[in-house]
């Protein structure tokens, strides 16, 4: 079978004669790329709705679809997280919203599709958490057996989605560049299918879409940010913007920014260093799991990217992370795992640096959702508000404080409660103080006046005692 297109190798040109997708030049090393040519990009027609099977043609070629669904995902126009940074045309890609929550459900849709046609039945791949995730799922969809190989460290989502999807799991190393030495030499010694984003070239394919559809809903944005692990994410997006403008689609580019984590960036170190491969880095210092990449495989391509487009490379503490993925979720309703939350995070940056300039258009990746990450979910529960009694216990007790001081009336006491709850709310607890007969009430002209009685006298005195003893 011929492959449609070829894969070539970035480094000595040539092309190997394989069956199954690989990521590696057998003669060289390099890298082995999907080559369009550009006669061909310029005939190629998008059909269908918007969905990652849209753009089927600008794939490589597979029979079996197996789909849940994936791709045409929203890309909102942030219009209040904006206006905290101070950027009128922020825009967020929500990958969140693929069948798995996250962005790898485009790779392992095409993978397994590709597994499929070529007649494996069983298929390994080493993984963070989301392309696990994915690939769990669109096996058991296909029915063929997933091996996944996982580091010590996963999110508790992701895992939990592995074991509901019916994956066999094995743990190996301490970040996922042990995990995919073990899944290649798994995969040489079994036979199985390698589906590993590191070591099978389909999974940048699926990736360049994301390019493809932010195309399709806003046109070439000023700049895209997108977090960085292996690198492969911001190679995949450059490839797609490419492959537009090759195809006469588009007449421009957008500047790439790569974002990682403070505690492991040889991405970004090697970019700010002008250094051509990525750092090395002795030990990955992160939470944010899905970008804890000490070795990124798709690093030199990444920062080619990087370069080429005019772009820029932030690291972002995971504190920061942290704070903008509660600034996300509370003003647009997006809750995003902490590598996504970077994306925007390394906008301050860039603007107080005037990299950014605050007319420009930006689009922000939102990789995954964080309702997959372990370090979240823990850190949200113990923050949890609690409207129980004592809540309930305080605001009784701070109007009748407010009404100890002298007559007043709802609208007053409501103002003087910082406007935190309805006026209906305090017109509620007025009515049950008054039931009780710890205040009482009067009309006088157009307005209710409320006084605190004897007994209500008594019960803040008796509260003190209480209080005293504590
Ligand atoms: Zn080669």
């Amino acid at each position: 079978m011929t492959l449609h297109p070829p894969l070539i190798c970035r480094r000595c040109g040539r092309s190997p004669e394989t069956k199954e997708p690989r990521a590696r030049c057998p003669n060289c090393g390099g890298l082995l790329e999907y080559h369009y040519r550009e006669d061909y990009l310029r005939g190629v027609k998008f059909t269908g709705p918007l969905s990652f099977w849209r753009y089927r043609p600008l794939l490589p070629r597979v029979e079996n679809l197996i789909s849940l669904g994936e791709g045409g995902t929203p890309l909102h126009h942030s219009r209040r997280l904006g206006e905290a940074l101070g950027l009128e045309k922020l825009y967020l890609k929500d990958e969140s919203q693929n069948p798995t929550n996250s962005f790898r459900d485009r790779c392992a849709s095409l993978i397994v599709s590709n597994a499929v046609d070529l007649g494996y039945d069983t298929l390994v791949a080493a993984t963070t958490g989301n392309l696990g995730a994915s690939l769990a799922a669109y096996s058991a969809r296909a029915d063929l057996s997933c091996n996944l190989i996982v580091p010590r460290a996963v999110d508790m989502g992701k895992l939990a989605q592995m074991i509901a999807y019916d994956a066999s799991i094995e743990e190996q190393g301490k970040s996922i560049d042990e995990a995919v030495e073990h899944a290649e030499r798994l995969g040489r010694e079994t036979g199985w299918y390698q589906a590993s984003f590191e070591l099978n070239p389909l999974g940048v394919e699926a990736l360049k879409t994301i390019a493809f559809e932010i195309y399709e809903q806003i046109g070439i944005p000023d700049w895209v940010v997108a977090p960085m692990g292996s690198g492969g994410t911001i190679y995949a997006l450059w490839k797609g913007f490419k492959e537009l403008r090759t195809s006469g689609r588009a007449d421009s580019t957008p500047r790439l920014i790569g974002v990682q984590a403070e505690g492991c960036s040889p991405i970004v170190g090697a970019f700010l260093k002008d250094e051509d491969r990525p750092l090395e880095i002795e030990e990955a210092r992160t939470r944010a799991l899905a970008i804890r990449v000490r070795r990124p495989a798709y690093g030199e391509v990444a920062l080619e990217a990087l370069r080429e487009s005019g772009g820029a490379a932030v690291p972002i503490g995971d504190g920061e992370m942290l704070r903008m993925e509660m600034q996300l979720a509370q003003l647009e309703g997006i809750f995003a795992e902490p590598a996504s939350s970077a994306t925007v995070a390394s906008l301050r940056v860039l603007l107080e640096k005037g990299v950014l300039d605050p007319s420009e258009t930006v689009v922000c990746l939102i990789t995954s959702s964080g309702l997959k990450t372990t370090d979240i979910l823990n850190t949200l529960s113990k923050r949890r508000k609690s409207l129980g009694l004592g809540y309930r216990l305080a605001t009784k007790e701070k109007i009748l404080r407010a009404i100890e001081g002298g007559r007043t009336y709802g609208y007053d006491l409501w103002r003087r409660m910082g406007k935190r709850m309805t006026l209906g709310a305090i017109y509620q607890h007025l009515s049950e103080l008054e039931s009780r007969g710890l205040i009482t009430s009067y009309q006088e002209g157009k307005r209710r006046y409320f006084e605190l009685t004897t007994r209500g006298r008594n019960v803040l005195r008796a509260l003190e005692e209480l209080k005293s003893l504590l």
